[in-house]
């Protein structure tokens, strides 16, 4: 007989006569190695070790072990797990059950393309699916999403609980903005179906909402016809306003014919121009850019451009693309091409030390390292401050960053205010991206720098957002909802009244 210490004293299937319908109880796992890889995620600085585990092969286990809690005196916590790629612990569930979901994967089956004549091409994608699966299904028909991350071994699941941004939000809108419809397990355990029109605040509540509402098992995507291949040009600069000031540009939804991708970066000695995250570059070509990095005080700024084309532009891209850098304000003799296809550019990221054109997983080594990553979203009116006190002065003197440091911009327009997720109020803002990595016992020194950047925004009165959020009290978390905060807090008492979801984020474990 299967004994946990979850439900207290009365955990539930002890007596034969309550023993739940479905494999739920064999699904379970406390063995060492379950719970071991549920304690840690990529951050590798957290760890919570749950009661047990749970690989579900239904949909319906999942309601039954929300269900069950519900039912237990003192409910036990769930948290779903997409692949862990979070860095503070927020997909973990301390003396709780972590549900894996990639135990789902329905045999290819978690992914269906359809037509609609008011809904256009989408595809229905289990929350447990990759961006990878959902491109490899889609260029099965010749589509494919609209709106990307960098790195595509993320859960559909795990990012649409965050907003998942990239360098196409400018034009498209995050994840969050592209998705038509949900199926979604409540913290009740009710299994509902919602979109725009349809239980609109479970689904509004759950787009962003670090997974305090529901457990996403299925999410309709938008896509459209795949373009087959991208132009990607990247320009160096070393003014920070002509940086920002072209970005904008680029950014601008006046510009006739432009681009589909923008995102800039930093090029400092600690995050040099190839990265994990990139192999852009040939020797002589990074060769080049280090020696300005030499020549102008260690700090460079980088846009990557990106155009797509299929058959139907071929003759006329090179000529489209040189339109839109021509007046751009790099550095003269700095522009570096390349031609990829479109597999190869959204496989860009995980596949800097392969030359094949698929990406792949995060490996072991980079899972070894901690990772104590920031990163925060700016409003566009105090970049400039931002720069001078943070970019080229605290990051710039911190020997230790080390990755890559990004910078690029949205249009606040794509993104819908009655999102759970948080962003400034202005309509242009930045992200910034701390991709730090570090021995596990160095990561002090990164916590201390992010810190440091955080007390700086607070002094200058920046308000300042943090993506992929990590607070520990509830002042914080107040504050970081600002005047979202009443309604996050009214849909967690709808949804999740007995506050089992996602732990690890500790929003509403903070005030408990
Ligand atoms: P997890 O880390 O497993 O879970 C994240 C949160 O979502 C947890 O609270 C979890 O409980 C909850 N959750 C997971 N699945 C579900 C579900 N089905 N339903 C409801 N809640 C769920 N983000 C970007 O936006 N853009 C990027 O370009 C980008 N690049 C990245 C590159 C790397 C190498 C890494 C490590 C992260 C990157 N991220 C990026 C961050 C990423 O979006 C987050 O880590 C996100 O949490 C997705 O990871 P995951 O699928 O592993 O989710």
């Amino acid at each position: 007989m299967i004994s946990f210490p979850i439900c207290s004293s009365s955990w539930p299937w002890t007596s034969s006569s309550s023993l739940p319908s479905s494999d739920l109880p064999v699904r379970l796992r406390t063995d060492p190695d379950a719970i071991a890889a549920a304690s840690n995620d990529y951050g590798n600085l957290v760890h919570e070790a749950p009661s047990a585990v749970l690989y579900p092969s239904s949909i319906q286990e999942i309601v039954d072990l929300i269900k069950l809690s519900n039912n237990c005196s003192t409910p036990f916590t769930v948290a779903a797990r997409g692949r862990g790629h979070s860095v503070r612990g927020q997909a973990m569930a301390g003396g709780g059950v972590v549900v894996e979901m990639a135990a789902l994967s329905r045999n290819g089956g978690g992914i269906r393309v359809s037509w609609s004549p008011s809904l256009g091409y989408y595809a229905d994608v289990g929350g447990e699916e990759t961006w990878a699966d959902v491109l490899r299904a889609g260029l099965e028909h010749g589509l494919a999403p609209v709106s990307w991350t960098d790195y595509l071994y993320l859960t559909v699941g795990g990012t649409l609980s965050n907003a998942g941004i990239s360098g196409q939000s400018f034009l498209r809108g995050p994840q969050i903005s592209n998705v038509l419809e949900l199926d979604v397990i409540t913290g009740k355990g009710d299994l509902l179906t919602c979109s725009k029109d349809t239980n609109s605040e479970l689904f509004f509540a759950v787009l962003g909402g670090l997974g305090q509402f529901g457990i996403i098992t299925r999410a309709r995507i938008v896509l459209e016809k795949a373009p087959t291949r991208a132009k990607w040009v990247r320009l160096i600069y070393n003014d920070f306003s002509m940086f920002t000031r072209d970005q904008e540009h680029l950014i601008s939804t006046n510009l006739i014919n432009g681009p589909n991708y923008v995102e800039g970066s930093l090029i400092t000695d600690q995050s040099p121009p190839n990265n994990w995250r990139s192999s852009f570059y040939s020797p002589s070509d990074q060769a080049k850019i280090l020696s300005l990095l030499r020549a102008k005080q260690g700090l460079l700024y980088s846009i990557e451009v990106v155009k797509y084309y299929d058959d139907t532009n071929t003759d006329t891209i090179d000529q489209e693309v040189e339109l839109l850098v021509k007046d751009l304000n790099n550095i003269g003799g700095f522009v570096f091409n390349k031609d990829v296809s479109f597999v190869e550019f959204l496989s860009r990221v995980g596949n800097s030390s392969s030359s094949s054109s698929s990406s792949r997983e995060i490996g072991d080594n980079e899972l070894e390292e901690a990772h104590p990553w920031l990163n925060l979203f700016l409003p566009k009116s105090r970049i400039m401050d931002f720069n001078d006190a943070v970019l080229a002065n605290i990051i710039l003197r911190h020997n230790h960053t080390s990755g890559p440091i990004l910078f690029y911009p949205f249009n606040r327009h794509k993104w819908d205010d009655r999102m759970s997720a948080v962003i400034p109020d202005e309509e242009i803002f930045y992200t910034l991206g701390l991709l730090h990595s570090s021995r596990p016992h160095q990561s002090d020194v990164y916590d201390n720098l992010n810190k440091e950047i955080l007390e700086y925004c607070e002094k200058a009165d920046i308000n300042v957002k943090q993506y992929l959020p990590h607070y520990k009290s509830k002042e914080d978390w107040m504050k970081h909802f600002g005047r979202k905060w009443d309604s996050f807090q009214e849909r967690k008492t709808k949804f999740d009244p007995r506050i089992i979801l996602s732990p690890g984020q500790t929003i509403f474990t903070s005030l408990m």
